[in-house]
């Protein structure tokens, strides 16, 4: 169960200085340098409200941090597209936009959303259940379908979603992944190469409400070894 966390400022006494907190979690509002409404106060990490809570971010953002104020530099943390995952025995990794914060951003007519149903091929010999792993890559079409959303869910997917991270840092579209050439077999050849090669899938869905189904036949792949 996920429910959640909020931060214990409650005894840091931040009224007495004027600290803006967010009432529903307690965690200290900030601008996208960190500083507070109180200039000599900042907030990284898990306490600052709005980002996600996670170790590397904390220690990214507390570093730059660091550096801004007395370093002399002036690079910003970029809170967008940071890759997490969730550690569960069938591994969940995303990166970016949920697809609910994704229509409410570009609106629903403007995303193109693709789904892949798939079972790794080292799963096929010891006959582990069919179309368990799934992936999902959010694409706005008026961006030339660059990747707003990545989501997986299978073997490894925080090793796969970290390298995926980098991509779409990079502003990666669908038709990058297009054409990246997998590695085979891997699980992260799901994302690129394997769905879009003709005969190696099958549409199963409609495409009508801007969804497009695939489902990868680890047959049909084992017979074109
Ligand atoms: C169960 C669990 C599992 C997690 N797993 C992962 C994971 O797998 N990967 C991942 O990236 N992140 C994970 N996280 C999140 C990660 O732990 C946090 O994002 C990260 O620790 C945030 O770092 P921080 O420095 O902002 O806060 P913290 O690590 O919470 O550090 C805050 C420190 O301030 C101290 N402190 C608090 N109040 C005061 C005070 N008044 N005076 C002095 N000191 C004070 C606390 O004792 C603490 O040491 C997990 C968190 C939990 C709870």
């Amino acid at each position: 169960m996920a429910i959640g966390r909020e931060a214990r400022t409650d005894d840091l006494d931040l009224e007495k200085v004027g600290v803006k907190t967010n009432p529903k979690n307690k965690k200290l509002i900030a601008s996208a340098s960190e500083q507070t409404n109180v200039p000599h106060v900042y907030a990284v990490g898990d306490v600052l409200d709005g980002k996600p809570e996670l170790t590397p971010v904390a220690i990214h953002a507390g570093r730059l941090l660091a550096r801004r104020l007395f370093g002399a530099k002036s690079e910003l943390t970029d809170y967008d597209n940071v890759a997490t995952t969730v550690f569960t025995p069938l591994e969940y990794g995303c990166i970016g936009l949920a697809e609910e914060d994704a229509i409410a951003k570009y609106g629903k007519d403007d995303l193109e959303v693709y789904h892949s149903h798939f079972a790794p091929l080292e799963w096929t010999i010891p006959h582990r259940e069919d179309n368990a792993c799934y992936a999902k890559l959010i694409c706005v079409k008026s961006l030339n379908e660059k990747i707003v959303g990545f989501h997986i869910l299978g073997d490894n997917a925080g090793e796969v979603t970290q390298g995926f991270s980098v991509a779409m840092r990079c502003g990666a579209t669908k038709a990058d992944f297009d054409s990246t050439i997998g590695i085979h077999p891997t699980i992260a050849e799901v994302s690129n190469t394997n769905i879009h090669i003709p005969g190696y899938h099958k549409v199963v869905g409609a495409r009508g409400n801007q969804d497009c189904l695939l489902r990868l036949s680890p047959a049909f792949v084992l017979s074109k070894l």
